[in-house]
């Protein structure tokens, strides 16, 4: 049985969270390797280490005294290290890393040693082999793990009775320069090692207890999910209900490992599991996420049908202003195209232009509107399920206006205006929780 335990800044941010950490890896034999981290906020106005990294970064850059900064960061990682009574002095590798920082190098570098540094006290603390994530993660041209990390973590990692510990976030580039993934990145590099290491589970430490099926802080009495599936997650988590990286689930479901989203803070409690496949028959929804600032161009033109390539003439005139769109739900005569508010960063008039050009018949704009998402996969053909999701709606009194069912089958996204998000929400989730 092999686990990848993956613990989050606010699980590393002080010592006493670092006991924890401790308490948790020397529970289950298991737990063999574990992705830290940069210690983050200890309390809310605390700043994370990765933040201070690239500030003091961005100082240098503009030849400002790093000094204050510097010490801050020195300082968070020596106050660690002598709370926790570790013999280990990090001042070689604090003069290595400032000598760099003076010398130009580039902000990934830097953000990096947050994980390099911390990588190297729970090391230390948990008695485990320390592996440099840039001898491991090979990060390729696109910002996403490149295809070599597999067989180099196979190959540093070999004994299956020891402890290892490598950072997250960062590894190299294939020419060797370390760089990072995009913030939040520790995720998805514990999602690679389970990969290589065909782990049973990827337990992925952070401070609460997995998912909820909603915003608490929309239904404050919102109900914790047990298990979701990785294209359920996806679903939601595109809708701004994310707690774990985007990508992290890619390396993942390519080998079917659980996922499961435990809280350092309260360990006994068993999470969230993210898996293949669930049993939905009690359960159909699993979740709903809304996200408001979207605007929708409702195109009409008589016989869209019938003319080729009119869906990507439309399309043509978002590309080639660098916008992307979410959703393109259409009629036989009509097409909506939905994209965030703020990717129009003023070029709504050339829009209108563009799509006027296209001798359409009416064109709107909505603004204004939230996307609410209502996911589950126990909605593949049950009969009666979007009906419920809509009545909900019209006993609240809210104009839908707009409707999107994701080719999955397992989504259905309804546009509303912005004041009537939070009542959407709390319909829909009154009527499926
Ligand atoms: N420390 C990095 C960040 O703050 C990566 C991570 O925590 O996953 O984004």
């Amino acid at each position: 049985m092999l686990k990848i335990v993956k613990f989050g800044g606010t699980s590393l941010a002080t010592a006493e969270q670092l006991q924890k950490v401790k308490n948790i890896v020397d529970a289950d034999p298991a737990r063999r390797v574990i992705v830290p981290s940069a210690p983050g906020k200890a309390h809310k106005e605390d700043t994370k280490v990765t933040d201070l990294l690239y500030l003091v970064h961005e100082l240098a850059a503009m030849k400002q005294s790093i000094d204050q900064v510097w010490t801050k960061i020195m300082d968070r990682f020596n106050g660690i290290i002598s709370e926790l009574g570790l013999d280990m002095n990090l001042s070689k590798e604090f003069e290595e890393i400032r000598k760099k920082l003076i010398e130009g190098v580039d902000s990934q570098y830097m953000a990096s040693r947050g994980e390099a540094l911390n990588g190297r006290i729970v090391a230390a603390y948990l008695d485990a082999e320390y592996i440099d994530a840039a001898d491991v993660i090979k990060i390729a041209s696109n910002g996403r793990a490149h295809p070599s990390s597999y067989d180099l973590i196979r190959k540093l990692c070999p004994d299956d009775t020891r402890r290892y510990v490598i950072p997250g976030f960062y590894g190299s580039t294939t020419s060797g320069e370390v760089a990072t993934f995009s913030r939040g990145g520790s995720d998805v590099t514990g999602a690679i090692v389970a990969n290589a290491l065909d782990a049973d589970v990827y337990e992925n430490w952070t401070d609460v207890s997995g998912f909820l099926m909603t915003d608490p802080r929309i239904v404050a009495s919102a109900k914790h999910i047990e298990n979701i599936t990785y294209t359920e997650l996806r679903e939601l988590s595109y809708m701004g209900a994310g707690v774990l990286h985007e990508e992290a689930v890619f390396p993942i479901r390519e080998k079917g490992i659980p996922i499961n989203i435990r809280n350092t803070n309260n360990p006994e409690d068993k999470g969230t599991m993210i898996v293949a496949d669930r049993d939905s028959s009690s359960q159909k929804i699993v979740g709903i996420a809304g996200q408001k600032g979207f605007s929708v161009f409702y195109i009409e033109k008589a016989m869209m049908n019938e003319e080729i390539g009119f869906g990507r003439r439309v399309l043509d005139v978002f590309e080639h202003l660098g916008i992307s769109y979410e959703h393109m739900p259409s009629g036989i005569d009509t097409v909506s195209v939905v994209v965030k508010t703020t990717k129009i960063n003023g070029k709504m008039d050339q829009i209108m232009e563009d799509l006027n050009r296209l001798k359409i018949d009416n064109l709107k704009v909505l603004e204004n509107m939230s996307l609410i998402a209502t996911v589950g996969k126990g909605m593949n053909h049950v009969i009666g399920l979007a009906a419920k999701l809509f009545m909900a709606l019209a006993e609240a009194d809210i104009n839908i206006r707009m409707i999107d069912q994701g080719s999955s089958e397992q989504n259905i996204i309804v546009g509303v205006e912005e004041k009537d998000h939070e009542k959407a929400i709390k319909a829909i989730y009154t009527t499926f929780a």
